[in-house]
């Protein structure tokens, strides 16, 4: 049997999960008695794959605030939602970045791929965002995640 006749009479092995590029997020992971971290506070688009880093920083934040006072009430986990919640949207952005230059399919997107690439080799601030899944999201200037900054990197 030819190889293909032999994939089309082939038994589908199953069932077979798989995991969708999405990130989620709730709008606040504080509530009087709960706080959320890691996965369960909201995950990041798989294709950077930040979440051990994003869910051992939450740990280390909330763990800190714990040690530091014994009023455990909502007030005190304010800048760990403060800075999660901008954590997270420059995460989304660099990975929905990721996600359209290097994970579309089609002439159009492979097009864009190649502008991209050349535009990038003539300005390497081009895509500036991307380093956030290597440096920190915190240590990349705020400007490279704004509307603006989208825009231009779309028109490329
Ligand atoms: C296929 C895949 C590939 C990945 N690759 C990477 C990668 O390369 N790099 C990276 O950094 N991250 C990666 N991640 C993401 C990373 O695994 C998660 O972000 C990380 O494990 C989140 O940690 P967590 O502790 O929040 O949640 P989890 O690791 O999901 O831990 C939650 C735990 O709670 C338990 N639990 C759930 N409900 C209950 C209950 N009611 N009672 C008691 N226990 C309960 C679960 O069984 C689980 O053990 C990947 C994820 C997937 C699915």
């Amino acid at each position: 049997m030819p190889g293909s006749a032999a994939i089309a009479a082939g038994t589908i092995a199953g069932p077979c999960h798989s995991v969708p590029n999405q990130s989620t997020w709730v709008d606040s992971p504080v509530r009087d008695g709960a706080v959320l971290i890691g996965d369960a506070a909201g995950f990041n688009d798989p294709i950077v794959g930040q979440g051990l880093s994003i869910s051992l920083r939450d740990v280390r934040i909330v763990g800190e605030l714990l040690l530091g006072s014994d009023d455990w009430g909502p007030a005190l986990f304010a800048p760990y939602a403060e800075e999660r919640a901008e954590r997270m949207r420059r995460l989304r952005f660099a990975a929905r970045l990721d996600a359209v230059i290097h994970a579309e399919f089609g002439p159009e997107a492979t097009a864009r791929k190649l502008r991209f690439r050349e535009a990038r080799a003539k300005n390497p601030l081009l895509g500036l965002a991307a380093a956030a899944v290597m440096v920190g999201p915190e240590l990349v200037p705020a400007e490279a995640f704004t509307d603006e900054a989208w825009a231009e990197l779309m028109a490329v």
